[in-house]
């Protein structure tokens, strides 16, 4: 069983934010998996002198636009998935295959939908060599669908469904069968909310739309582009049971407010992020780390705080396993610093003063996947090493 030690931990950013922050200076791997925070083991098949960086779970970007492998044709984008890796992100879920050109959405077709859920999952279906992990195949919901349906994306592999281009209006009887259909086939409902998306066919979606659908994710609620009115986001954080997500799309304004709401209603447990890119906003390797930066230096919670909407909480709004530093969760890890010249000593100060942190190492189940420092941010001012052990004669 391959094994992983790192150690020289300069602070953890556990991901789980009912305890968000841990002093453990250690943390071993074993299988691929997280099995001692905090250890006295001295030996490992890799160990990883951490040099007092930061370590927090891989970031899990909740808003991806993916479309057949590495190929999106929004902005003709090949190989950002791999980019986004050296700016954090271990984990992507998509929120539709829907950038193909030409694709039918007037009026949306429920067939095209199925087809292109099943095409994308089958497309990403083998695990990539050097990029995170993807979960693709969400369907979009249009008129028409059959309960066969659900089961057919479900057993193929879909783990949500999408509100985006459903014409959503009275009557509500069928889009209300369709959130019993995901459940009842264990897919996530999102929500596109706010004004209409790039394609100019979604229709606009505020607080009655998620009180009459109950969606499991608000998508982008601070815009993404154009947020719905505040007065309805805050009934929303107030009184819905659902995840608000908020991404690099949106409205800075009304994300710092959602922020400040969510603080004020107990509610940050709810807040998930993503950057729902590749898209009209391009391509933003760095986007989630610009996220955690706003949320916490604007927003006023703790760097920690930010850090696990970015990773616990996302993970746990999609059922993935990820996104937090215990026990036996997957051994998807980042060790990031403040970047020479910041004001900040470490990570989580520059994150409350709002600047970026650099990357050093990936951590992917297990594996160093990026060893000496990210391709897309400036190094930070310490960089980890890495050092592959055999048993039979040493280094
Ligand atoms: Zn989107």
């Amino acid at each position: 069983m391959p094994s992983l030690l790192i150690h020289n931990i300069g602070a953890i950013a556990t991901g789980d934010l009912a305890q968000p922050l841990r002093d453990e200076q250690t943390l071993f791997i074993e299988d691929g998996l997280i099995k001692e925070v905090g250890t006295t083991r001295q030996k490992a098949d890799t160990v990883v002198d951490a040099q007092g960086l930061t370590l927090t779970p891989g970031l899990i970007d909740g808003h991806v636009h993916p479309v057949f492998g590495e190929f999106t044709p929004t902005q003709n984008s090949i190989g950002w998935q791999r980019f986004y890796m050296h700016g954090g992100t271990t984990t992507m879920v998509s929120a539709g295959e829907l950038h193909v050109p030409g694709l039918p959405l007037d009026p949306p077709d429920p067939k095209t939908f199925k087809y292109l859920a099943v095409l994308s999952l089958r497309c990403n279906s083998k695990p990539q060599q050097y990029g995170p992990k993807m979960q693709t195949g969400t369907l979009l919901l249009a008129p028409g669908l059959k309960e066969e349906d659900f089961a057919e994306v479900a057993a193929e592999g879909s783990k949500a469904v999408k509100f985006i281009f459903y014409p959503l209006m009275d009557p509500w009887d069928e889009a209300l069968q369709y959130v019993e259909w995901a459940h009842k086939y264990g897919l996530v409902v999102k929500l596109h909310s706010g004004g209409v998306s790039r394609s100019g066919s979604s229709r606009p979606a505020g607080s009655e739309v998620t009180f009459r659908l109950q969606p499991d994710i608000v998508a982008h609620i601070s815009g993404g582009p154009i947020p719905m009115p505040k007065d309805e986001m805050e009934s929303i954080v107030a009184e819905s049971k659902a995840f608000m997500e908020i991404c690099t799309s949106g409205n800075y304004l009304r994300t710092v407010e959602l922020i400040e709401m969510a603080t004020r209603h107990n509610a940050l447990d709810r807040v998930v992020m993503g950057t729902d890119t590749p898209g009209g906003t391009g391509i933003q390797p760095r986007g989630m780390l610009r996220n955690i930066c706003l949320i916490s230096s604007l927003g006023k919670i703790a760097p920690e705080q930010a850090i696990a909407i970015a990773t616990g909480n996302t993970g746990k709004a999609h059922n993935l396993q990820q996104g937090i530093i215990a026990p036996g969760r997957p051994a998807d890890l980042i060790l990031m610093g403040a970047i020479r010249g910041s004001v900040a000593s470490n990570a989580l100060d520059s994150i409350r003063v709002g600047d970026l942190p650099g990357i050093s190492t990936v951590i992917v189940d297990g594996q160093v996947v990026i060893k000496d420092r990210s391709e897309q941010t400036p190094p930070p001012s310490s960089l980890a090493k890495t050092t592959h052990f055999h048993s039979c004669c040493g280094e």
